[in-house]
Order: C-alpha cells, then sequence, then structure tokens
C-alpha cells in the first residue's frame, strides 16, 4: 500500500523489542487482515516511527446509481478521481462518507412517506476499486442514504469495502473499525440521524461507545452526517431541523465526542461547507460538502465546490497544522482543482463567524495553523 508519492516526513528512531514482523513489513492493515508470522518475542529490531501524521478527509461521495435507470459516470467512472488522487494519495490515511450502498443488483428499496420525494441509490461494487484506487483507506457508512437498498445493501457494501481493504463504520450491524498504520491503532467510527445508524441525537451512547473505543485504540476518527440542508451553512450552537426530521445539534455532538475521547472529527450532510475549529488542540470540521456526487446531486453554487482538507497530527491525534485544498466539482460530478480557491475564503468567513473563540487560523492559501 505505499506509494512513492506519500509525504516524507522527519522520523523519529525508537527500539521497539518484539515487534511484529507483518507490521514491519506492511504498515498500514485493516485489523481484520489475519497477520503474518511473527518474530519471536525475543528478536529486537529497529524500527523508524513517524512523528506527524497525515490525514485527507472529505464530504459526501456518491458516484453514479443504477438503480431506477442508469446514471452512471462516463468510462463507467473510472476517471472520477484522475483531478484529486494526487491529493488523497498524498497524505498518511484517507477518509470520506459513502452516500450509498454498493450493490449490482437487488436489495430493497427504502421505504419513503408518501407524497416525499425519494430518492434511493444503487452504486455498482467495481466502483469501489476506484475508491482505494484513489487512496480510500476508510468510509462513513452513516448517512441518509446507507440503507436505500436494505440489509442487502449494507451487507454488499460491507463485503465490498473489506474486499478493498476500506474500513468502514456506522450503522447498528458494523459499528466501527480499527486498522494499523505505522504502528499505531487508529479506531473509526460514524454517526447519522437516520434508520439503521449510529444516532447522531443520542449522544449518551455516543460518548460511552467514544469512550470504549478510544480506551483500544491510539487515535480516534469520528465522522458525522448531520445538520440541516438547503443552504444551511452556519453552526447554530442548537438542534436543527430538515423536513421535519431531527438533524442534530453538532456542536454539542462534535464537543462532547472529543471530550470523550475522539482526537479528529469530521462531518457532512448540510451539501455545502461549514466552518471548521480546533477544540482542547483536536481539529473538527462541521460539514465538508459535497465531494464527488454524480448526477444524483445539485451542483449549483456552493453546493458545487467543498474542501479537501488535510491534517497533520502528532501521535496522539492532536492537531499540529493542516491545508484546505479547493475543490469543485464538473461534468456533474467530477472533483478537480478549484483555480478559483473560493472555498477557502467560505470556511474563513464561516469559522470566524461561528467560532471566534477559536484557535485556528485559515491563510488565505488554505493553510491551517493554531496561534
Ligand atoms: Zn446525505
Amino acid at each position: 500500500m505505499f506509494s512513492p508519492d506519500k509525504k516524507i516526513q522527519k522520523l523519529a528512531v525508537v527500539l521497539l523489542m518484539a515487534v511484529s514482523f507483518s507490521s514491519f513489513i506492511c504498515n498500514k492493515s485493516p485489523e481484520n487482515n489475519p497477520t503474518d508470522k511473527n518474530l519471536s518475542t525475543t528478536d529486537s529490531i529497529t524500527v523508524e516511527l513517524k512523528d506527524t501524521i497525515s490525514f485527507s478527509f472529505v464530504g459526501d461521495i456518491m458516484m453514479g446509481s443504477n438503480h431506477n435507470g442508469n446514471d452512471l459516470p462516463p468510462n463507467d467512472g473510472k476517471d472520477l478521481y484522475a483531478g484529486v488522487s494526487q491529493y488523497l494519495e498524498s497524505t498518511d490515511l484517507t477518509f470520506g462518507n459513502l452516500e450509498g450502498p454498493l450493490l449490482d443488483k437487488g436489495g430493497t428499496p427504502k421505504n419513503c412517506r408518501p407524497g416525499s420525494k425519494c430518492i434511493a441509490f444503487r452504486t455498482p461494487v467495481r466502483y469501489a476499486e476506484y475508491l482505494k484506487d484513489a487512496g480510500f483507506d476508510g468510509l462513513a457508512i452513516a448517512n441518509n442514504h446507507a440503507n436505500d437498498m436494505g440489509e442487502t445493501g449494507r451487507k454488499s457494501t460491507a463485503k465490498t469495502l473489506d474486499e478493498n481493504g476500506i474500513i468502514y463504520g456506522g450503522t447498528y450491524d458494523y459499528p466501527y473499525s480499527f486498522m494499523k498504520y505505522d504502528s499505531l491503532k487508529i479506531g473509526f467510527t460514524a454517526f447519522a440521524p437516520n434508520v439503521n445508524c449510529l444516532n447522531l441525537n443520542d449522544i449518551d451512547y455516543a460518548k460511552k461507545l467514544v469512550q470504549k473505543l478510544k480506551d483500544s485504540c491510539d487515535i480516534l476518527i469520528v465522522s458525522f452526517h448531520g445538520g440541516a440542508e438547503g443552504g444551511a451553512n452556519r453552526v447554530p450552537r442548537r438542534n436543527e431541523t430538515y423536513l421535519n426530521e431531527n438533524r442534530g445539534d453538532v456542536f454539542k455532538f462534535a464537543r462532547t465526542m472529543i471530550d470523550a475521547g475522539a482526537d479528529i472529527i469530521y462531518g457532512h450532510g448540510p451539501h455545502v461547507t461549514r466552518g471548521m475549529e480546533v477544540y482542547k488542540g483536536k481539529f473538527i470540521a462541521y460539514s465538508l460538502g459535497n465531494f464527488c456526487t454524480y448526477g444524483k446531486f445539485s451542483l449549483a453554487g456552493e453546493q458545487g465546490i467543498a474542501p479537501l482538507l488535510q491534517i497533520y497530527t502528532d501521535r496522539k491525534g492532536n492537531f499540529l497544522y493542516g491545508d484546505i485544498i479547493p475543490i469543485k466539482q464538473i461534468k456533474r460530478g467530477f472533483p478537480v482543482l478549484d483555480e478559483s480557491s473560493k472555498v477557502i475564503s467560505t470556511v474563513q468567513r464561516l469559522s470566524k463567524l461561528d467560532f471566534p473563540e477559536s484557535k485556528l487560523n485559515i491563510s488565505d492559501s488554505g493553510k491551517l495553523t493554531v496561534n
């Protein structure tokens, strides 16, 4: 899984006793993969460990749907990430939000309320390879489309992501995952206010789960799909509703999860970008908007631009610095670099308005630093 363009960072040299041979050879692996044989516990070996870990985060991903007629990208989606894979691959680990099941045919389309505009997605399983090739390591499956094809869809999604070595979490049947990176145990989970998802609105439950997960990993990443839609780009510090649905108090949720042990939080759901803050040394992005949403999503105005967020932390998940890479979607859902950098000024403005107390600085070129 090494890529030659991974950033070379300052290395801390430590002497580890009884190190597992598999983690030395391949330092990036989902935890559920069988490990190779271990060296004898009496052996010693020098391993160079990084002192900085880098992460990329993006918001909604929906690569096209074959449900209710084919609406799939040209060239069967093979070029979807051609304009952005260099950025997604340039960090150690990369995460996003998978909006809809990976399933070729069948499934039980979700029940929709009578009279509501009901949209159900179904993305072919072969598209998971594009995610893997673009550099994705983890995906949230807690959102309003995770259950679009019922249990068949959820099972197929899990199996497909397993086969591609991508970790995931956020539903009651697949709540969280762990992976190993550079001798660190990375935990991942996700929440949403939707059916079958770990409930964003049950903050006590979420807090207990996050505490439990943090007890058994080094860096815990928490994703949430919440907040209103319809251009709702502010974080109101109270419960938000949309179409009579409780979309959560994302401010209370995010800060409570940091208090409980989460190290990085990335949100999405409003289809537009929201502000960012550093709270108790940990990074929170409240909405990363639409990243790669082919065909079925409006890409008008702020919905067609989004940050590709890159965060650098120490080995305890404390925020060190970061970058916003400005992205726009072209041709109904192909993410590319946005030369106008518009989303950077959007994040600057919203972060200042909503988190005036935060020590996070955002430069005009998208550099993220703390005072
Ligand atoms: Zn959604």
